[in-house]
C-alpha cells in the first residue's frame, strides 16, 4: 500500500463511527509490533514519531517507517506526534514523513495560532496535512482537574479558521502517561467542540482510558486517538516474566515487540477499524 496522510483516513471516521489509533514508539522493535498488529487486523494505521530526545535517531529511524509502510499490506500514516518546533517539522518533512503535528499549547493561543499557522503554511503545498492541539493535555502524573486547561470550545472554532489545520487535538479531561486516579472525559466539552469544529478531532493520552469510554468518546465524534503508555506497560509486564535463565537480548525484543503487537491489536478492535 501506498504512503497515506491523515487526510485519507480520519475525514470519514465521525460519519462512520471509527477511530484510528496512532501509536507511538521509539526503537524499531516497538515498531514493527506496531506493524505487526495493523498486517493482523488489515487495519488503517497511524505510525507516529514523537519529538523526544530519540529524535536524534530520526535519520535511521524515518527511512525505516517509509519502508514498514511501504511494504505494508494495510494504508499507513507516517506521522511527527508533538512536533515542538518548525524546525523539528522541516526535518520530518525532509524525510519524508506523510503528516505532522506541531504543538504549541503551551504557549500563549496568539503564539499557538501563530506557529501553527506557519507550518501548514509550509506543509499544505507539499500536501501534507497538519495537526495541531488547543487547551493543554497534561502529564497524567500530574492529573488534577482543578487548574486543567480545557479546549475552550469557541476558540476552538477560531483556531481552526486562523490555522487552517486538518485535524485539532482537544483537552477533555484526557492526559499523557499514567493517570494520578481515574480520568474524567468532559462530554459537554467534547459535544460543544464537535457541534462547532468540522475537521477530525484528536484525544491524546488515550492509555489508561476505559473501554467504556472511548466507545462514548468515538461516538461523539473524536477519529484519533493516540497510544503510547499502555503499550509500553503491556511490554514491561512481559519483560518482567522473563526468568533469569531464559533472559536474552532476544527474549527482550520479542517480549517488546509483541507487547507492543497485543496491546496495539486490542486497541484496533475497540477503535472499530477493524471492518472498515
Ligand atoms: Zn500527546
Amino acid at each position: 500500500m501506498p504512503l497515506v496522510t491523515l487526510n485519507d483516513v480520519l475525514p470519514q471516521g465521525r460519519e462512520k463511527g471509527y477511530a484510528v489509533g496512532a501509536y507511538d514508539f521509539m526503537s524499531i522493535t516497538m515498531m514493527l509490533g506496531i506493524m505487526d498488529a495493523a498486517e493482523e487486523t488489515k487495519t488503517p494505521i497511524i505510525l507516529q514519531f514523537p519529538d523526544v530526545p530519540a529524535m536524534a535517531e530520526l535519520d535511521v529511524l524515518a527511512p525505516a517507517m517509509l519502508a514498514a509502510a511501504k511494504k505494508s499490506s494495510v494504508p499507513v500514516v507516517v506521522h511527527l506526534d508533538h512536533g515542538k518546533s518548525f524546525d523539528v517539522v522541516k526535518k520530518c518533512v525532509a524525510a519524508g514523513f506523510s503528516s505532522v503535528m506541531i504543538d504549541a499549547s503551551t504557549e500563549p493561543y496568539e503564539e499557538n495560532a501563530r506557529l501553527t499557522k506557519a507550518v501548514v503554511d509550509y506543509c499544505k503545498p507539499l500536501g501534507i496535512p497538519v495537526e495541531g492541539e488547543l487547551g493543554h493535555v497534561g502529564q497524567g502524573s500530574e492529573y488534577d482537574l482543578g487548574g486543567y486547561q480545557y479546549t475552550d470550545p469557541d476558540q476552538a472554532v477560531d483556531f481552526v479558521k486562523a490555522t487552517g489545520i486538518s485535524a485539532l487535538a482537544v483537552a477533555i479531561g484526557n492526559a499523557h502517561g499514567e493517570y494520578k486516579g481515574d480520568p474524567v472525559i468532559n462530554y459537554e466539552i467534547l459535544k460543544a467542540i464537535v457541534d462547532r469544529v468540522s475537521i477530525p478531532l484528536v484525544l491524546h493520552g488515550g492509555s489508561g482510558i476505559s473501554d467504556a469510554d472511548f466507545n462514548k468518546i468515538i461516538k461523539h465524534g473524536v477519529s484519533k486517538i493516540n497510544i503510547f503508555t499502555e503499550l509500553a506497560l503491556e511490554a514491561r509486564a512481559r519483560l518482567s516474566k522473563i526468568r533469569p535463565e531464559g533472559l536474552s537480548v532476544f527474549s527482550v525484543e520479542a517480549a517488546i515487540r509483541e507487547g507492543f503487537k497485543s496491546r496495539t491489536i486490542s486497541k484496533i478492535k475497540l477503535f472499530g477499524t477493524e471492518s472498515i
